[in-house]
């Protein structure tokens, strides 16, 4: 199995947690939905890559990278969609999720969507964008003395009909991917393990981090417009019965409550940190019973007694996951 790192997956989770829970009458509510579309339309097209990349099998110590970034300068840094970092060396892919029909044009380079004979949207050129890429994980790379060739390739996810591509371009579909990393693969090794590590730890290291966590003060949406807290799926807040039972006022249904996930819910949203008290008054548990559930989850513990917080990491993925699912 390959290993993935990437924070996109709960990036989308997190901002359908809040679209869910906010009022509609929200003014921010249309910017964030039309923002969330677009996160989702590019996360489909990358989730078919790593489909691919998944069903293939990387040399030992390989880590595919989604949706990361690289500082390059103060201010200025570099995306990347997926990065795949190997003993061959470094491959980017460019994913495209654009259907229909499309026209490379030059002077400047751009892509055209073509309708009718008409031009109805014009993109700057994926290859372009691509080589600009390139040329900045290579200054990277170079800063840190480390030597080691970058490929890569704009991979068309939608199977649109591309009218005659330049020459030379580095663009696939995705009926190609499979056929194109195997060639890849059989290239000559560019590091031994141990500098692969090297290289993935001051890759890690670098890259920069962007958590918007939690999506309340990230967008200035005060907390009391996003009311948290065991929900039916009427959208009616529950109200405790028995400790497992939980009962919803207006269709009488009683239902199992996820203390964890409505945690998750707490840290992506509203805060980083939680007290016993804030978990007790979110539930309308004991304190007893929200210490005991606090203290089960891989959450960090600072402060003694009264003064006990629980904070969370938005990078530890297992975490959140035991959250989500547990
Ligand atoms: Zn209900």
């Amino acid at each position: 199995m390959n290993e993935i790192r990437g924070a996109a997956i709960w990036n989308v989770y997190a901002h359908d947690r809040l679209l869910d829970l906010l009022p509609d009458w929200e003014p921010k509510r249309q910017a964030l939905f039309d923002q969330q579309k677009n996160r989702k339309a590019g996360l489909a097209g990358e989730k078919r890559v790593l489909e691919v990349l998944r069903s293939i099998d990387l040399p030992q110590g390989s880590v595919v990278f989604w949706d990361v970034s690289l500082p390059l300068l103060p201010g200025e840094w570099i995306q990347f969609d997926i990065l795949i970092l190997s003993c061959i060396g470094l491959l980017i892919l460019e994913v495209k999720q654009i259907a229909g029909r499309l026209r490379f044009v030059s002077n400047p380079a751009a892509l055209q969507k073509i309708e009718n004979n008409l031009v109805t949207l014009t993109m700057g050129c994926p290859a372009a964008q691509f080589e600009d890429q390139r040329a900045g994980l290579e200054t990277w790379l170079r800063m840190r003395s480390f030597h080691a060739p970058v490929h890569g390739s704009v991979v068309f996810t939608t199977n649109p009909i591309i009218e005659d591509i330049p020459r030379g371009l580095p663009i696939i579909s995705l009926r190609e991917l499979r056929m194109y990393i195997r060639d890849y693969l059989h290239g000559n090794p560019a590091f031994t393990i141990v500098e692969l590590k090297r290289l993935i730890h001051a890759f890690e290291s670098s890259r920069t981090r962007f958590l918007p966590y939690p999506l309340c003060s990230n967008y200035n949406i005060d907390n009391s417009k996003v009311p948290l807290g065991p929900r039916c799926n009427c959208g009616q807040q529950l109200v405790k019965d028995t400790e497992k039972v939980w009962v919803c006022n207006r269709c009488n249904l009683r239902s199992k409550v996820s203390y964890r996930k409505v945690l998750l819910d707490w840290f992506l949203l509203r805060s980083k940190t939680i007290t016993v008290s804030q978990c007790a008054a979110l539930f309308g548990i004991h304190r007893q019973s929200a210490w005991r559930i606090l203290n089960q989850l891989p959450l960090e513990k600072h402060g003694n007694g009264r003064q006990t917080f629980y904070e969370i990491d938005y990078e530890d993925f297992d975490g959140l996951a035991l959250l989500l699912n547990g």
